[in-house]
């Protein structure tokens, strides 16, 4: 019974996640939706990525919180235009939760639309908001085992960013093994390793959203 509840509940996200992805094409906005646990560094890899592109594409972000507006505010500070989602107990956005604000958002005057997805590596990945490509954000603190004992978003993404990669000496964290694993998961998915501190390997990220952004 709960697990037919559950079918439900997805079914109809996906109805309404496919009206979002309608609305998106009709203003020829890209959208991604970012996926980690708390702490791999979301917010900041956002922080960076406006810097480096708010130049050459226009951006807006959501940023999804269980219930504090402090990710927004430092958006904020980059002058682009940020909506707050509080979940207020819901570990990940739902496409309903995307749809009513998007009317907070000029979307013909944007080229690239970033959700920040509430820290959770496990419901989001089930949640469907209407995106084109998905990220799956992993911290090198956080262990060389999650991909394997979280494998449903990364098997969802389009994208694998493993970060903090200026901490490796720090951790007992196998770069290559991880890499080897998240292919088995998902041998279609594009793998970047990147420090947003010094910004090692964040080229080849951008490389990547330039590419993506307006296809
Ligand atoms: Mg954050
Ligand atoms: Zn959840």
């Amino acid at each position: 019974m709960e697990i037919k509840i559950g079918m439900n509940v997805l079914e109809a996200n996906n109805v309404t996640a496919a009206r979002n992805q309608e609305i998106f094409r009709e203003n020829k906005v890209f959208v991604l939706n970012i996926m980690s646990s708390p702490g791999s560094g979301k917010t900041t890899l956002l922080e960076k990525t406006i810097e480096a592109l708010k130049n050459e594409l226009r951006i807006g972000v959501i940023e999804g919180d269980i219930y504090t507006d402090r990710d927004a505010e430092r958006i904020k500070k980059h002058g682009i235009p940020v909506a707050q989602i509080n979940t207020y107990g819901s570990c990940h956005l739902d496409a309903r939760m995307i749809k009513e604000v998007l009317p907070l958002f000029n979307l013909k005057g944007l080229d690239l639309l970033i959700i920040e997805n509430v820290g959770n590596l496990v419901c989001p990945a089930e949640f469907r908001l209407g995106e084109h490509a998905r990220v799956a954000v992993l911290s090198v603190p956080e262990g060389d085992d999650k991909p394997v004992k979280y494998p449903v978003v990364f098997r969802e993404s389009e994208v694998a960013l493993i970060n903090k990669i200026d901490l490796l000496d720090y951790f007992d964290f196998n770069l290559e093994r991880v890499q080897k694993e998240i292919k088995e998961i998902n041998p279609e998915i594009a793998i970047f390793q990147l420090s947003c501190k010094t910004l090692d390997g964040f080229q080849l990220w951008l490389d990547w959203l330039r590419k993506n952004v307006g296809q």
